[in-house]
């Protein structure tokens, strides 16, 4: 047993709590709990507690640099461990995986889910569906043999679209993940081909006949909507890196706001990327439709796109965090986005995202109030998942 003692509450001055833990679960939460005698204490006195942080988008098989090659299977490369201790070490204590090697990281989730691997737990879509001839099969897994036959599935067949995505959902995946994209981001301004919206809807009703949400990648707003159209429940990035469509009118947010669909604009992925030679800027346009959709009040994910090239796992979620708060959102529901929007976005609200009594046991000790700057998130004294301390920097 575990407690947690005197620990601030962000944004409410004054506010201390205590947390008991035991089992992985928070088994209390509040001022006045009598500590029993046989508990480990942790004295929090000056230190603020928040729930763990999640990376709603990305790619556990991925790798951040080009030094060696990405996606490769989870006993074939050493990205994998340091996708784990990376996240934990920055206080990521779940994640979504959106495109993957996906027998291999089934297998992965289970192995941390069970804990026989340390890790952040993790939410996983298995194969997904693109175009054949389109990104990323053909862009930036250059048409890879063996991530053809593992991650990839050519949906715009269109007799097999139904059956495929109930063969995905046999495999036991939280999420189906559909690419409806058209930019071509290693042979740019290439165009490569992309689904019809006929076949994205079908895609869609075929996930939500096997219970499970869809999440659809846009390079854009026209795309965005079609998929809201096609009732995507979450809609990856909002503006890519070298899209030439970058505004949103008033009734395309309306749009948006109306379908119900979570936005996961990942900005970080799109500014490491904006100053690509021959790439027009989207970035001042993004920070803008960023600022459109919360003040519409649509519910934004936070992901990183984390595990491509130049977006390590674990501090971009911080840079994540920096770039929304450079868009005008302030701090406070940025912390609100990070934990209980993305808890949802995983499907395991009940589960995350608070500290009420009840929920798995994840959580952050900072040293400093993240709901007056962002940043404090980076200040991170101890990290706690299922109730064991899994980073330590107390002294
Ligand atoms: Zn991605």
């Amino acid at each position: 047993m575990l407690v947690i003692k005197n620990a601030a509450v962000p944004g409410s001055p004054g506010n201390v709590t205590t947390l008991l833990l035991q089992d992985g679960i928070i088994q209390a939460n509040d001022t006045d709990i009598e500590i029993p005698a046989e508990a480990s204490v942790i004295n929090a006195q000056g230190l603020y507690v928040i729930p763990g942080l999640i990376d709603a988008h990305t790619h556990m098989g991925g790798s951040s640099t080009f030094d060696r090659p990405s996606c490769g299977l989870r006993h074939e490369t050493y990205d994998y461990a340091l996708a784990r201790s990376e996240f934990l070490k920055w206080g990521v204590t779940s994640v979504r995986t959106c495109g993957d090697q996906s027998g291999d990281m089934i297998s992965f989730r289970d192995e941390v889910r069970s804990g026989a691997v340390p890790g952040p737990r993790l939410t996983c879509c298995g194969p997904f569906l693109q175009a054949a001839g389109g990104h990323p099969w053909a862009t930036v897994y250059m048409k890879d043999p063996e991530l053809t036959k593992q991650a990839v599935v050519f949906a715009d067949q269109e007799d097999t679209i139904e059956r495929q995505v109930d063969r995905i959902a046999e495999m036991g995946v939280d999420f189906i993940k559909a690419f409806y994209a058209h930019i071509d981001k290693v042979h740019y301004p290439t165009a490569v081909p992309r689904m019809t919206k006929g076949q994205l809807r079908r895609i869609v009703e075929s996930a939500h006949r096997n219970g499970l949400p869809c999440a659809v990648h846009v390079d854009g707003p026209a795309e965005m909507m079609d998929a809201a159209d096609a009732g995507a429940d979450f809609i990856e990035h909002m503006v890519a890196a070298g899209s030439t469509e970058t505004k949103f009118t008033d009734e395309m947010v309306k749009k948006v706001k109306d379908s119900g669909a979570v936005v996961d604009p990942t900005m970080i992925s799109i500014l490491r990327f904006d100053q690509s030679p021959g790439f027009p800027s989207v970035w001042e346009d993004l920070k803008r439709a960023v600022r459109q959709f919360h003040d519409a009040g649509i519910p934004m994910a936070v992901g990183c796109d984390s595990g491509i090239p130049f977006v390590p796992f674990g501090e971009s979620l911080h840079d994540e965090m920096a770039c929304l708060s450079e868009a005008g959102i302030p701090a406070s529901d940025i912390l609100h986005m990070v934990t209980r929007t993305n808890a949802k976005v995983l499907g395991l609200s009940d589960q995350l995202g608070t500290l009420e009594a009840g929920k798995k046991a994840d959580l952050l000790l900072l040293g400093s109030d993240p709901s007056k700057d962002i940043r404090s998130t980076r200040d991170i004294r101890l990290v706690v998942q299922d109730g064991h301390i899994v980073t330590d920097r107390m002294v």
